[in-house]
């Protein structure tokens, strides 16, 4: 699943997204609110917040590790860059 905000888009693989375990795990970790876990434990990611992240990493580092497979931050005012 993919939301974009004008500033930053967030990508999160459909298992990570699935997994109520780990959508939990990320709804802790922001300090901005990104995501929400749904009814169900499905993740969500909060489109209204997107452009608040803080580039913090902490929803990597809560899912243990980054990138396509796991959850992937683009700053979309640097061209897409993907937050490493
Ligand atoms: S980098 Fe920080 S502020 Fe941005 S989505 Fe991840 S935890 Fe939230």
């Amino acid at each position: 699943m993919r939301k974009d905000g004008t500033f930053i888009a967030v990508e999160v693989a459909d298992e990570t997204a699935a997994d109520a375990a780990l959508a939990t795990k990320l709804t802790e970790a922001c300090p901005v609110d990104i995501f929400a876990t749904a009814d169900g434990g499905k993740l969500e990611i909060v489109e209204k917040n997107l452009d608040e992240c803080v580039l913090c990493r902490l929803c990597m580092d809560a899912v243990g590790g980054r990138g396509p497979d796991l959850v992937k931050i683009l700053k979309l005012y640097d061209d897409g860059a993907v937050l490493v």
